[in-house]
């Protein structure tokens, strides 16, 4: 089976050539333009993704070496997203689909940060089932009990920002530029992460909550550069590396209190922020420490591409969920 996968849920344009569940071809095209607003302007995303698509689904098509023709199916990322930039990817869907006569499959964007795993060639065979997938991005953050391949419940989420909006708020804050999670990442590597304390939110359950952690972090900044106005640059790597420390605990709290909930020991993360070291490492000490299986995808899966939505696509096509022209984009779409 062949399927040409289609993802333009944010800033980033992106198609994917699988081969069952091989990736024959995977072109992202990232906007830079959003770097200078300091954040995603959605009006420039959809514009944007209107210029890319047609260059980077010709890129996917000729790396992987296949005629169009040879196409099974056409898989896009219906939601959750930004609507503008959804419209584009789902529009030319489904023209491309409509002209070439065959299946579309419609894909959730999240679940396929989730089916990530199943990929070929990641570094592990796809997790087994049931397990519990984390998918920390830059608009979500959820705990998710993963039964089948599209059979998935949400156990927790959070109630205000993503991790992802945390860590770019608090670059932010630090004067770094958009997005500022990666920085964080480097910087945080440099430093002490015990060197000032930020408060842990106390949220009951499974549910997360981080506006509160932004705020804080504002405030001690403030505060600091009132005293020092070189504070930040002096202490920019303890900064970074107090942030991550405080994020990442918050985050294995949860996911340890989801174990112990579901007896689940398998633990699968996903979505941009999975890239950060901290988390990863976090992650493995806990499988070595308490007995866990843990999955940690390769990087290029796990910020927005379209491979995931191939997989995905993949594997809705094998249970023949397909759909038809009369398919809408969806801004927001449960798992
Ligand atoms: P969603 O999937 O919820 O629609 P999105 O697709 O925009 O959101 P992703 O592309 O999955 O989000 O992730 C982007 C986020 O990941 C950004 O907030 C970015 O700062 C963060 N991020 C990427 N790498 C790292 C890292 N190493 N450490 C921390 N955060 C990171
Ligand atoms: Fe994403």
């Amino acid at each position: 089976i062949y399927i040409l996968a289609i993802e333009s849920s944010c800033d980033d344009t992106s198609a994917a050539v699988l081969l069952n569940k091989k990736v024959l071809s995977n072109v992202v095209a990232t906007q830079k333009i959003h770097q200078e607003y300091g954040g995603v302007v959605p009006e420039l995303a959809s514009r944007a993704h209107q210029q890319n698509i047609v260059p980077v689904v010709h890129q996917a098509l000729m790396r992987a070496n296949i005629d169009k023709k040879l196409l099974s199916a056409i898989a896009f990322t219906r939601g959750p997203g930004l609507l503008g930039s959804l419209l584009v990817g789902t529009s030319f869907a489904k023209s491309l689909a409509l002209g070439l006569q065959i299946p579309l499959v419609e894909v959730n964007h999240m679940q396929a940060h989730i089916l990530a795993h199943f990929i070929d060639g990641q570094d592990y065979r796809g997790p087994s089932f049931p397990f519990l997938a984390l998918t920390l991005s830059g608009g979500h953050t959820q705990i998710v009990l993963v039964k089948d391949y599209l059979k998935m419940e949400i156990l927790g989420e959070t109630l205000d920002d993503a991790v992802g909006e945390a860590f770019d708020k608090s670059a932010k804050i630090l004067g770094l530029p958009y997005p500022g999670g990666p920085l964080i990442d480097i910087y945080a590597q440099l430093g002490n992460p015990k060197a000032f304390p930020f408060p842990k939110p106390r949220v009951a359950g499974l549910n997360f909550s981080f506006s509160g952690l932004k705020t804080s972090i504002l405030y001690f900044v403030q505060k600091e550069v009132k005293a020092n106005p070189n504070f930040v640059l002096e202490n920019r790597n303890d900064i970074c590396a107090s942030i991550q420390h405080t994020i990442v605990r918050i985050l294995m709290d949860k996911i340890k209190e989801a174990v112990k909930q579901t007896g689940v020991k398998h633990v699968a993360i996903g979505g941009g922020v999975s890239a950060n070291s901290g988390i990863r490492a976090a992650l493995k000490s806990a499988e070595k420490k308490y007995g866990w299986h843990v999955y940690l995808p390769k990087l290029e899966y796990c910020t927005d591409n379209a491979a995931m939505i191939g997989i995905t696509g993949y594997f809705k096509f094998m249970q023949n969920q397909l759909t038809d022209q009369n398919i809408s984009a969806k801004a927001r779409y449960k798992i």
